[in-house]
C-alpha cells in the first residue's frame, strides 16, 4: 500500500495516518515529525527547518525533496508507505514523481481530507501532543483521560509552537495558495479520493477503506 495524504493542518492527516500504519503494517511519514525531530536533537536539517516551522512558512523544496529521497529508499518503506505532510507543492509532486519512478514504485492512491476552515481553527488550538509516543490529544473534542498526561504512556501533552492562533492563520494561507494546486494536480486522476473529515478517525479509515474496496 502506497498512498498519499493531502490536506490542510488539522484535516487528521496525522491521526488517520498512525492508524493505517498500525492496521497494514507500513511506514508512517510525516515531513512535519522529521522535521520536529530533527529541532529537538538540533541536527544540521533541523537547525534549517526551524526558521520556516516557527513562522508558519513551507520549508524550501530542495530540502524537503532530498530528504524524501532518503527516507523513500529506507528497507522499512518496502512494505508500503503513508506519506502524511507531502508533496505539499507542485514541485514536491513532481519530484516525487521521479523518486518513484527511480524505484520502479506506483502509488495507490492520494486521498485528500476535506475540512473547513473554522473546524480547523478549533482542532489545532486544541491539539495537544504526547512527548513520548506521538499521541495525538484535543481538549475540545478528545481529551486524554488522564488530563495533562497520555492516556497510553503516561507522556506530558504538550502544545506545538506553530499551533497558536496566528500561526495557524498563516499556515492556512499557505496551504491555500501551495498545497491547493497539488490537490489539482492529482484529481481527475482515477486514483484520487476526497474524504469529509470527521472528528472520529475510525470513521474515517472506515470510508477510506470503502473508497478503495476493502483491504489492500
Ligand atoms: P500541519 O500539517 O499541521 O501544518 P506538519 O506537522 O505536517 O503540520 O508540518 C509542520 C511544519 O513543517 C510545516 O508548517 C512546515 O514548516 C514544515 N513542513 C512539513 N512538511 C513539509 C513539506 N512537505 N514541505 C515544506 N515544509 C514542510
Ligand atoms: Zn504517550
Amino acid at each position: 500500500m502506497r498512498i498519499i495524504l493531502l490536506g490542510s493542518p488539522g484535516a487528521g492527516k496525522g491521526t488517520l495516518a498512525a492508524e493505517m500504519s498500525k492496521k497494514y503494517s507500513v511506514a508512517h511519514i510525516s515531513t512535519g515529525d522529521i522535521f520536529r525531530e530533527n529541532v529537538k536533537n538540533n541536527t544540521p536539517l533541523g537547525r534549517e527547518a526551524r526558521y520556516y516551522m516557527d513562522a508558519g512558512k513551507l520549508v524550501p523544496d530542495d530540502i524537503v525533496n532530498a530528504m524524501m529521497e532518503d527516507r523513500l529508499r529506507e528497507p522499512d518503506c518496502e512494505k508500503g508507505f503513508i506519506l502524511d505532510g507531502f508533496p505539499r507543492t507542485v514541485p514536491q509532486a513532481k519530484a516525487l514523481e521521479k523518486i518513484l519512478e527511480d524505484l520502479h514504485l506506483s502509488l495507490d492512491g492520494v486521498v485528500f481530507l476535506d475540512v473547513d476552515e473554522e473546524t480547523v481553527v478549533k482542532r489545532l488550538s486544541g491539539r495537544r501532543t504526547c512527548r513520548s509516543c506521538g499521541a495525538i490529544y484535543n481538549v475540545a473534542f478528545r481529551p486524554s483521560a488522564k488530563g495533562d498526561r497520555c492516556e497510553k504512556c503516561g507522556g506530558e501533552l504538550y502544545q506545538r509552537e506553530d499551533d497558536s492562533e496566528e500561526v495557524i492563520r498563516k499556515r492556512l494561507k499557505v496551504f491555500y495558495d501551495q498545497t491547493a494546486p497539488v490537490i489539482s494536480y492529482y484529481e481527475g486522476k482515477n486514483m484520487f479520493v476526497r474524504l469529509r473529515s470527521a472528528r472520529n478517525s475510525h470513521s474515517l479509515l472506515e470510508e477510506l477503506e470503502a473508497a478503495f474496496g476493502g483491504t489492500e
